[in-house]
């Protein structure tokens, strides 16, 4: 049951979400409610990780359970961008090992177990749908939330509140702050079951005139396959019940042939908006804004599950400071994300120089001249 007054609520269930209510637990006795309005243990997109996350498990306590997970590494990428034949980046050098292939749904479960654990609440298919200053600015914000399974709306006082609402920021836009946006992408996903046939460990990447195409074999006899393009380019691939999709990528040249030796199942199609944009203002003195709420990152990137964990640990810090009355680091994240902004700004330009085989496509062109 959901009480009428916590200390700190979280919005969003989502790897920034549940790291900061494992952060907070773990060094404060402040009274946290998670909610998310999707339901317990549906399954979410993104499940490719840089070797560095381990460390960030480390520091949640939840190494070990992150290695018992059934996830799977990733010796590297293979790509055909920029040229007609593969390359190929190992992490082979890179001290901390190779990169991550999750198990999405264990992960998630791990991380939302932990923070039950920890002494969180969580409330899961709990809608956050607006918020009002408290009369007094010490008292925080009154929220109002719906719970889907009662239909019926609450408010609840949070004396801190944690924006992890995802790309879409709903508590940030409720105070008026919105993204700016500088890029906006649509992913059409395929996730399928894997019947028979054997494929690489690596993750595959590949450019095409309208776009790139991602495909990588998943723990659990999974498999993703992803073409990002621009939104006027969605039909083609929808044709014909998603045949413009399949043709699109059989006829690629490194995933094309990977995918000819798999037999594949119960595929889902899903299309998501990647909006690539940062929040002008991160944190007030009651109030921030973590993972993709604060700052969202073309997939490109691979960086938005790292980048969630790692917001989440600095929740956890900065909630301490809130809660002990100390003088808070309010500016040192807001300055933290607009450089972390700028990085990824420089290294999404970088990649998408690398390619020059269609200059005269749009994809490509608008490509070239996103802000730096
Ligand atoms: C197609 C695609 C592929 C991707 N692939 C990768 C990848 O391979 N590796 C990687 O690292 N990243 C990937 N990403 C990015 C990654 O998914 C995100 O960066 C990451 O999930 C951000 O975590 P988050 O916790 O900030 O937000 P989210 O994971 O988006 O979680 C936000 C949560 O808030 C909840 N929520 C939203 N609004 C409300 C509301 N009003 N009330 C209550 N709850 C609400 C949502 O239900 C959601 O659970 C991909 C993204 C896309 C779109």
């Amino acid at each position: 049951m959901i009480n009428t007054k916590y200390d700190v609520v979280i919005l969003g269930g989502g790897p920034a979400g549940l790291a900061a209510a494992i952060a907070i637990r773990t060094k404060t006795n402040a009274s946290v409610l998670l909610v998310d309005r999707q339901n317990k243990g549906e399954v979410r997109v993104g499940e490719n990780c840089p070797p560095e996350t381990v460390l960030l498990l480390k520091q949640l306590g939840v190494a070990k359970e992150f290695y018992r997970g059934g996830h799977q590494t990733c010796p590297g990428y293979a790509s055909v961008w920029g040229r007609d034949t593969p390359g190929y980046n190992d992490f082979i050098v890179n001290p901390q090992g190779p990169a991550w292939r999750l198990n999405r749904q264990a992960f998630d479960k791990m991380l939302a177990d932990r923070a039950e654990l920890c002494g969180a609440q969580i409330s899961w298919s709990t809608r956050f749908i607006d918020a009002q200053k408290h009369s007094d600015e010490s008292e925080g914000f009154i929220l109002r939330l719906v719970k889907k399974s009662e239909d019926k709306e609450c408010n609840v006082q949070a004396r801190f509140v944690i924006d992890a609402t995802g790309s879409t920021a709903s508590f940030a836009g409720k105070l008026d702050i919105n993204k700016s946006v500088d890029d906006e992408l649509f992913a059409t996903v395929r996730f399928s079951t894997l019947a028979h046939g054997r494929g690489s460990k690596q993750i595959q990447l590949e450019a095409f005139e309208h776009g790139w195409c991602y495909h990588a074999l998943l723990p659990a006899e999974k498999v993703v396959s992803m073409v990002v393009t621009e939104k006027k380019h969605l039909a083609t691939l929808r044709e014909a019940e998603f045949q413009g999709f399949n043709d699109l990528l059989q006829s690629t040249t490194l995933i094309g042939p990977s995918l000819a030796k798999l037999d594949l199942e119960q595929s889902t199609y899903h299309t998501y908006c990647i909006r690539s944009g940062v929040l002008p203002a991160a944190e007030g003195c009651n109030w921030m804004a973590i993972g993709d709420a604060v700052a969202s990152f073309d997939p490109i990137a691979a960086q938005g599950i790292y980048k969630g964990l790692s917001h989440g640990l600095q929740a956890g810090e900065k909630v301490l400071s809130w809660f002990e009355n100390r003088e808070n680091s309010q500016l040192r994240f807001s300055q933290q994300v607009k450089s972390q902004y700028g990085d990824y700004q420089r290294n999404r330009s970088h990649v998408y120089h690398l390619e020059n085989r269609w200059s005269n496509a749009h994809f490509w062109l608008n490509r070239q001249h996103l802000p730096l």
